[in-house]
């Protein structure tokens, strides 16, 4: 068991199958959050010996979304190069492949582990044969089993021979885990299982304890469901003489409907999440909540206040419900205390790929003017486009809505007059009160009221009889998109 002077290393392991999970970030986050606290160190170890299912640019996503949070590792991976970053690599589990066919011979040469050239139709036949006598289907040593020698004899022959590990003593492992509590697993839960597969590769649980006691891994805080390979875990860092870290299995997270989070609950990746207008900073603080609590019962926090409070005493054994009304606060909350300026640059990949621009952005009072009255529309970054939208000259259009508008006897009056006084307006820019009382004034000359006043107005202004809040919007536009506006609606009457 680690040592409690021990500096403390912790690791993230993904599997580099897909973009970075909500699960898995969270995994990360208290990681990191964990090394930072007691001023350890968080490494990023690729666990990618799924030949099948592990991709290069999978692992490159996962990296780049784990540096959009931020959680920065001290070893592993250099995020730009991917080449190895620390003393203790390689860090990415297919490139290790000749350090864990060494500590496999190793246990084969103690007798902890033997060669098996049983094929697959034998060992079903075992288990099978187990099955029909009431045991679990465990698999056990073979009759006879082939010495060193002989086994390196007949791989050199090509014959395809599994390592597997011999369980030997039955007795009870007791884990202490730091979520869990005492976990007991009777030994006889697992059979003689396997360490490298005989096509040469080797399987999850035996690479993981080599790589966690070669990286000096003294905590590891991981998701629940590795719960059960723990026990094989603890028998094999027993036959290396390995000191055994610290375990924390982190709850489940659940969907809103209490069943495991999956694709089927819709957003699941911190890509989805990035790509629907969320801020990393409240991605982070919302998973961060989502398994543990301040023990000061905040609920927004800095980063380094995450940092100070973060210990494992307040992890919570009990699911997390993925709570996306809270989420929605929370990012909205951060979007909102975002400087102006800092909100401004974080919605231009959304408007620029929606398509909008505005030659007003130039202005710094513009920007800070047109954010204070929309944020508060805003839950995410996304939502900049359609509060955006009205304000750029290039998706002014006269909608189908519209067409009762123009039926009216009032309409090209009103918009006359809205045209003249317009027209007639000294500055630029309409400041609300100066916009009703030009609204004051289109009435009297137009001889219009309610909504035959204010709906060809709205045309005039967003191209629709219904929207946002023309009080909001117009001192947003400059008088000339105004006319041109209001010369297109005008065009409409003819
Ligand atoms: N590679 C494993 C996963 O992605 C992590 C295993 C571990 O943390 O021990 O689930």
């Amino acid at each position: 068991m680690a040592q409690a002077s021990q500096k403390v290393r912790v690791r993230f392991a993904p599997s580099p199958t897909g973009y970075l999970h909500v699960g898995g970030a969270r995994t990360a986050l208290y990681n990191y959050l964990y090394a930072k606290h007691t001023g350890g160190e968080f490494i990023l170890r690729v666990e990618d010996t799924d030949l099948e299912r592990s991709t290069e640019e999978s692992m490159r996503m996962q990296i780049a979304d784990l540096k959009w949070l931020g959680l920065n590792w001290d070893e592993g991976p250099n995020p730009e190069t991917i080449q190895d970053m620390g003393p203790h690599g390689p860090y990415r589990q297919s490139q290790r492949k000749q350090i864990y066919m060494e500590h496999a011979e190793r246990l084969v040469k103690a007798g902890k582990a033997y060669y098996d050239f049983r094929t697959d139709e034998e060992l079903d036949k075992i288990k099978e044969a187990a099955i029909a006598a009431g045991r679990s289907p465990q698999v056990g040593p073979p009759a006879v089993i082939p010495t060193p020698e002989e086994a390196k004899k007949r791989i050199a022959n090509g014959e395809p021979g599994a390592i597997r590990f011999r369980v030997s003593e039955v007795r009870d492992y007791v884990l202490h885990d730091l979520v869990r509590g005492d976990v007991t697993f009777p030994s006889d839960m697992v059979g003689d299982f396997v360490c490298i597969r005989s096509n040469g590769m080797p399987v999850y649980n035996f690479c993981c304890v080599i790589d966690d006691a070669m990286m000096k891994i003294t905590h590891v805080f991981r998701a629940e469901e590795h719960l059960s390979n723990t026990l094989r875990q603890m028998m094999l860092y027993e036959a290396f003489g390995y000191e055994t870290p610290r375990f924390g299995h982190l709850s489940f997270i659940l969907g809103p409907d209490r069943q495991k989070l999956s694709k089927r609950h819709g957003a699941t990746s911190c890509n989805d999440y990035r790509l629907k207008g969320y801020l990393p900073e409240a991605l982070n603080n919302f998973i961060l909540l989502s398994g543990w609590s301040s023990p000061k019962g905040q609920e927004v926090m800095t980063r380094e206040e995450m940092i100070e409070q973060f210990t494992y005493e307040r992890f919570n054994a009990a699911p997390a419900v993925f709570d996306t009304v809270k989420l929605d606060w929370m990012n909205a909350t951060y979007l909102r205390a975002l400087p102006h300026e800092e909100l401004w640059a974080r919605i231009q990949p959304f408007l620029k790929q929606a398509g909008l621009e505005f030659p007003m952005a130039e202005s710094a009072e513009w920007r800070d003017q047109a954010l204070t009255l929309f944020k508060s529309y805003m839950t995410t970054l996304a939502d900049a486009e359609k509060l955006f939208l009205p304000l750029a000259d290039s998706k002014y259009e006269i909608g189908e809505a519209a067409a009762e508008v123009f039926t009216w006897a009032e309409t090209p009056k009103v918009l006359n007059a809205w045209k003249e006084e317009l027209q007639k307006f000294p500055g630029d820019r309409i400041s609300e009160p100066e916009f009703n009382a030009i609204q004051d004034r289109v009435k009297v000359a137009a001889g219009a009221k309610g909504k035959q006043l204010f709906q060809p107005i709205r045309v005039a202004v967003i191209g629709q009889p219904q929207g946002q809040e023309l009080k909001i919007l117009v001192p947003l536009l400059p008088k000339s998109s105004l006319i041109a506006r209001a010369e297109k609606a005008l065009a409409k009457t003819r």
